[in-house]
């Protein structure tokens, strides 16, 4: 097994040290900054001897780095910072997150860290198929690849003809790409006849959004390659935080830079080990803002065993939801992922679907416009109401509220080269 860092593989009791070492010191940085020096009033740091004592300090929630914004959190003064990110999220209050150049540069070694466990090598040509800008998955994968020592191309979003044509042209090895894109390249790929394994592409990264385990396998197929699931947050600096290897059973959580906990999101306390709950992040190295158990809102749980790729950083389950996502219908707590995870069993269900939150005499119900592959469309119509019973029994059975099923054609829901957007809320709010 080759590893990029040494740190990979350091053994449990080295990450621990590493970990209380450099939480100290991280402690040290973030009371310099404006935000931490009013909300860590009166503590002692020297209560905090180690790691194992992160629990006594407060958490740091979205709201706290929104009002920090602009400056708050910045705990170096201007000339020291060289790179700012700002998240909008859904609600458009920003969230800025400012780099040294030891920042860029630490964030970019995690990077290539990640990129060199999955199999990439200086000698593959690397294509970034994201949104360059703000969003760090456009810079961050960016600077990852070009440390590693790949020839990376800032393809950006869209133009899909031109992306295949770099792709075959530069014989591209690996990509990045936000899954719904996967999927949409994928079906062009299918339209036009093209066999994905003609292509040059043998591994995707791909993250940015949640997806599920059968959403993975359909963009293997489609694609012709392997595809890891890449995990992080602006917040964490964004990619690079926590990474499948090739084993593909759960992302380690890089521990030398982070400390990770898994808290119940309503009472903040520990859940039992393996249980899911909320990610809750420290940066260990970061200097230009540091953040002390930042409540991520991302919903999982830590994988039990080690494993055997050799690497001791703990690893975490695919992303299973966000705290923010759930909604609730006639008293049933309901996340899109379980509703996803159904669609995708069923053969028939092309990549994109769009769950309607709405009210029909008075009574909240739940639509969902589930989008049709091609070969199934022209079924009769007997078929295709079949397909719509099966599908809204299963969801039942799974969300204990019985969905209306719309199956719609091919192409036909609005599909975003960022993010995609799989809910809308039409009910009425009644003030
Ligand atoms: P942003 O900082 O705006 O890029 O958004 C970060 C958020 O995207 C995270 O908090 C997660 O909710 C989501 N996210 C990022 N990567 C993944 C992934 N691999 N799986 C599921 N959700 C992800
Ligand atoms: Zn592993």
């Amino acid at each position: 097994m080759e590893y990029f860092d040494p740190a990979e593989t350091w053994s449990r009791d080295a990450l621990l040290h590493a970990q209380s070492v450099r939480l100290r010191a991280t402690l040290d940085r973030a009371l310099r900054s404006p935000f931490y020096s009013r909300r860590l009033k009166g503590m002692d740091p020297a209560e905090i001897a180690g790691a194992e004592d992160i629990a006594k300090l407060p958490f740091t929630t979205k709201d706290d780095v929104r009002a920090a914004y602009p400056w708050d959190m910045a705990a170096v003064p201007l000339e020291e910072l060289v790179r700012l990110h700002v998240s909008s999220g859904t609600t458009g209050v920003p969230v800025a997150v400012y780099h040294t150049r030891d920042d860029v540069e630490t964030w970019a070694s995690l990077m290539a860290r990640c990129m060199y466990m999955v199999g990439i090598r200086k000698n593959d040509v690397f294509q970034n198929i994201a949104g360059y800008g703000l969003f760090t998955g456009g810079l961050g994968i960016h600077y990852g690849a070009e440390r590693l020592g790949c020839l990376t191309i800032p393809a950006g979003t869209g133009n899909t003809r031109r992306q295949l044509k770099l792709l075959r042209d530069m014989r591209v090895a690996a990509i990045h790409i936000i899954p719904s894109y996967a999927l949409y390249l994928g079906a062009m790929l299918m339209d036009e006849g093209v066999d994905p394994r003609s292509l040059p592409v043998r591994i995707a990264l791909i993250g940015a959004e949640p997806h599920t385990e059968e959403i993975r396998q359909r963009i293997e197929y489609l694609l012709g390659v392997k595809a890891y699931n890449s995990y992080g947050l602006s917040e964490m600096n964004g990619p690079g935080v926590a990474f499948e290897c090739l084993a593909q059973n759960g992302l380690h959580v890089w521990e030398d830079a982070y400390i990770a906990e898994i808290v119940d999101p309503e009472s903040g306390r520990p859940v039992a080990e393996g249980e899911t709950g909320e990610l809750v992040m420290t940066t260990l190295i970061r200097r230009g803002m540091p953040l002390l158990r930042y409540r991520t809102r991302d919903l999982t749980r830590f994988l039990p065993g080690a494993c055997a790729c050799g690497r001791r950083h703990r690893r975490i389950d695919r992303i299973l939801g966000r705290v923010d996502d759930m909604f609730i219908i006639k008293g049933c707590n309901i996340y899109p992922l379980q509703i996803e995870h159904i669609l995708m069993s069923f053969p028939e269900v092309g990549g994109t679907y769009l769950i309607i939150l709405e009210q029909a005499d008075n009574m909240d119900q739940i639509r969902i416009q589930v989008e049709i592959r091609e070969e199934y469309f022209i079924e009769d119509m007997r078929a295709l109401q079949g397909l719509q019973r099966k599908i809204a029994a299963r969801i039942r059975d799974e969300i204990l509220v019985t969905p209306k099923i719309d199956l719609v054609e091919p192409k036909s829901l609005p599909r975003a080269e960022g993010k995609a957007r799989r809910v809308e809320d039409r009910r009425l709010i009644l003030k």
